[in-house]
């Protein structure tokens, strides 16, 4: 037995990968990932792939960047880790600055977490307990269809992609949802989207918003459930709907965030500030698990008082040292690099690289925004999606599809000839599933 075949016997054994169905998993033929460098990724064989969903939606610059990677030496030759309860550390409070500066005004305030469905779990806590705190009893929370927040029961009850969610629903929180603004009818403006979701929102609140303490939202793409866009008037719209009924908005930035749609934040291209702010994924610059809560002075001063004010929330690893110090060379580069204006650039270089596909009879629609890039196709059969993505592999490209729509979302330190690459095996894996 081979290296590899003994490796997948054993996985086999003892592994239990996430969201995987392990019925399917033989077949469906796993690749034994053994190194990275820049934007691609090798297998054991060392045929090297470019990381087409910057490994699904974290990788920054690209893999294995020596600055973070020394970043992370250096720290680990000084301070690996020390609690954040009741002590203090450099790294931790150098790279709350470090986020406050590049975040809309109002948001002050950094409290940090683990991975992207903690630090919404510690948002969503936050909200109504700061709510409570000023003497109001707003125990319901108001989101979206389509939206999706992560995995732990709160970040869950808050989601709305059924295949997700559904399976869940009878251990969830009590909330409310509104209509996604990503789901257009044929020929329906996205601004007319909007409004009509906004109209289905105000109703909402007219009945309910007395209770809500926070309305949950992913800012202009809704990721997971296959790059939904929206009009920037919805954000603009929520933002106004949250204030004149006293919710506080959490926006999910934990995929949009840190530079991805071609904006430090995705609120950036709307001009809001938000009640909360959470960030992950690209934090650490996709290097380590590390994500924020980024709030204001008027929640943050809520919990000032007596022991009964105490945010009773933290982890093991809470401003791990190691994480904050690949966050701070991460932000750093990003500065040096005008990384945010490179994914703008990004972006675009796409959408004109994608431009032939948009008229192909196999696609349905191409959704974009910034490097967040969905092409929903035509189902050919079985996991059509699943099989182009496949099929790009052998083209030197990977990727995971989100049922039938192919994701694009490369490392943001991507170069043209890569990104022509990363399209032409997109192609040529479509020409051998419509075959
Ligand atoms: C991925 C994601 C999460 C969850 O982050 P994890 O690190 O996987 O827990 C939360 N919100 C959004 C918008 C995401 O895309």
């Amino acid at each position: 037995m081979g290296v590899t075949d003994a490796l997948l016997a054993a996985d086999r054994r003892h592994v239990w990968h996430p969201f995987t169905q392990h019925a399917w998993w033989p077949e469906d033929d796993p690749l034994v990932i053994s190194r990275a460098d820049g934007v691609r990724l090798y297998d054991d064989t060392g045929k090297d792939y470019i990381d087409g969903f910057s490994s699904l939606w974290v990788t920054v610059h690209g893999h294995n960047e020596p600055r973070i990677n020394d970043a992370i030496a250096r720290q680990a030759a000084t301070l690996d880790h020390s609690t954040f309860l009741g002590f203090t550390h450099e790294p931790g409070v150098r790279l709350a600055e470090a986020l406050v500066t590049r975040s809309p005004q109002p948001l002050t305030r950094v409290f940090f977490a683990g991975d992207g469905s903690s630090a919404v779990e510690a948002g969503i806590k936050m909200a109504y307990q700061a709510k409570m705190q000023q003497g109001q009893q707003r125990p319901l929370y108001v989101h979206v269809a389509q939206g999706y927040h992560g995995d732990t029961l709160g970040a869950v009850s808050v989601g709305g992609i059924d295949v997700f969610h559904h399976t869940y629903k009878p251990i969830l929180l009590d909330t409310r949802m509104v209509s996604s603004p990503g789901l257009r009818r044929p020929g329906q403006a996205p601004a007319d989207r909007a409004a009509e979701v906004l109209a289905e929102l105000r109703a909402l609140l007219d009945e309910v918003g007395e209770t809500v303490c926070a309305i949950v939202v992913e800012p202009l793409v809704q990721a997971a459930a296959g790059m939904l866009t929206h009009d920037v008037s919805f954000l603009r719209g929520v933002r106004e709907l949250s204030t004149e009924f006293g919710a506080y908005l959490l926006t999910d930035e934990v995929a949009t965030g840190i530079g991805r749609t071609g904006a430090m934040w995705a609120v950036d291209h709307a001009d809001i500030a938000p009640d909360l702010l959470t960030c992950g994924k690209g934090l650490t610059g996709g290097v380590l698990p590390l994500s924020a809560v980024l709030t204001t002075d008027e929640i943050y001063e809520s919990f000032l008082g007596d022991a009964s004010r105490t945010f009773f929330h933290g982890h093991s690893y809470t401003a791990n040292p190691l994480c904050a110090a690949a966050a701070l060379a991460n932000l750093e580069l990003m500065d040096e690099r005008d990384t945010v204006a490179h994914a703008a650039w990004i972006g675009r270089t796409l959408g004109d690289l994608l431009k032939p596909l948009e008229a192909d009879g196999r696609v349905l629609e191409i959704r974009r925004i910034g490097t967040m890039t969905g092409i929903e196709v035509v189902p050919n059969g079985e996991r059509t999606g699943f099989r182009i993505c496949t099929a790009a592999r052998e083209h030197g490209v990977i990727t995971r599809p989100l049922g039938d729509v192919v994701i694009l979302m490369p490392p943001l330190g991507i170069t043209e000839p890569d990104l022509q690459q990363l399209v032409a095996a997109i192609r040529h894996g479509m020409d051998s599933v419509y075959a």
